[in-house]
Parts: structure tokens; C-alpha cells; sequence
């Protein structure tokens, strides 16, 4: 006897639904049947936008920023200033901080903070590559924008330490964010005072 079960295709998009951080297969079903039952366009435009995730953006191979281009917009605008760089822990903070439209520096994404309780480490971080860079080319500023938590304030020790011989001045953002905030979710004004009030790291 014959007994149904999920054509193949289906069966195959729930599977990969499901390996999405917050998808559980409940959700990766809902989400499958709420495609098959759309027009062909909603999935159609959905495997285009996943297809060309990766082909059409790179990460710029000096600040490891995301980009559609390498080196990215920022590091290539002859015009931002070279002599100050600002240090982020994601993509994602560095547009934040662009949002204010008060900085007019480079940037340097470390991708990650370091928690070594959670098995993130040094070398999990582009911090080598930054250190690289400032050997390269010192700076007169280095600001340091990591997330106002415990991870945030372990980064940003280290990345002082051993930025300390390249750079004319270390800052940190100012404690007007909150405790344990993710910078990325800070409001433009909270982040403009916190860039404007930085102090001397210490
Ligand atoms: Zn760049």
C-alpha cells in the first residue's frame, strides 16, 4: 500500500528553512505551504534575492565591511578622513554610526566580539587584520565602538592594547548607551552624543 508523504521539493524547502537560526520545522512548514499557496513570483523573487546573497556582495578586503564592491564605497571616498579609524564589532554597527551623519573617518569591522566563555577568541575576530592596517598606515584616532557590554568592554581592551603603538589617540564611545546595548539598535541620537562625547580610552 501506498502511503503519502511530502513531495520531494517540498520536503527538501522545509529542510532548509529549518536550519535557520529561529525556524523551527513548525514555522519552516507554515512558511513552505504559505509559498506553495502565493503566487509562483513570491518564491521565484525569493530564490533570486538568496542566489544573488552571495554572488552580488563581497567583504571589503581592507575594513571588512559588506559591500557590492572591494575595496567598499567608504574606503575608497578619497574623501572621508584616513587618519581616523572606528572600530565596530558588525556590519550592521558601521551603518548605525553612517546614519548620525557625524563621522567622516574609516572603519574596521571585527566581525564578533571576544567572549573567550563562549569559545570566541582572537583569532575569531579580524583583529589581526587591523593591527595589520595600523602598522601599515598609523592613525591619528582610533575609535573604539563596541556594544556597551561585558563582550564589548573585553574587545575593546585588547584592541587598545595592541592598537596602542599605532595610534596617536585611542577613544571609546561615551556611556551615553545604554547598559548591554547592541549598538545597531541604538537610536541616531543616542549614538551622536555617545560619538561626540568619546573620551580617552583608559
Ligand atoms: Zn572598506
Amino acid at each position: 500500500m501506498t502511503r503519502m508523504s511530502l513531495p520531494a521539493p517540498v520536503a527538501r524547502l522545509i529542510e532548509e528553512l529549518s536550519r535557520l537560526p529561529g525556524i523551527g520545522p513548525r514555522t519552516a512548514q507554515r512558511l513552505a505551504f504559505h509559498l506553495l499557496r502565493s503566487a509562483p513570483e513570491l518564491a521565484q523573487n525569493l530564490a533570486t534575492a538568496l542566489q544573488n546573497l552571495h554572488l552580488q556582495t563581497v567583504w571589503c578586503s581592507r575594513c571588512f565591511n559588506l559591500s557590492e564592491q572591494d575595496p567598499c564605497p567608504v574606503c575608497e571616498d578619497p574623501e572621508r578622513d584616513q587618519d581616523r579609524i572606528c572600530v565596530v564589532e558588525e556590519p550592521l554597527d558601521l551603518l548605525a554610526i553612517e546614519r548620525t551623519g557625524l563621522y567622516a573617518g574609516l572603519y574596521h569591522v571585527l566581525h564578533g566580539s571576544l567572549s573567550p566563555l563562549e569559545g570566541r577568541n582572537v583569532e575569531d575576530v579580524k583583529i589581526a587584520e587591523l593591527v595589520e592596517r595600523l602598522r601599515a598606515r598609523p592613525v591619528e584616532e582610533l575609535i573604539l565602538a563596541m556594544d556597551a557590554d561585558h563582550e564589548g568592554d573585553t574587545t575593546a581592551s585588547y584592541v587598545a592594547q595592541v592598537s596602542a603603538a599605532f595610534a596617536s589617540r585611542i577613544t571609546r564611545l561615551a556611556r551615553g548607551l545604554p547598559t548591554g546595548a547592541d549598538l545597531e539598535y541604538a537610536d541616531e541620537s543616542t549614538i551622536a552624543s555617545a560619538l561626540q562625547g568619546r573620551q580617552d580610552s583608559s
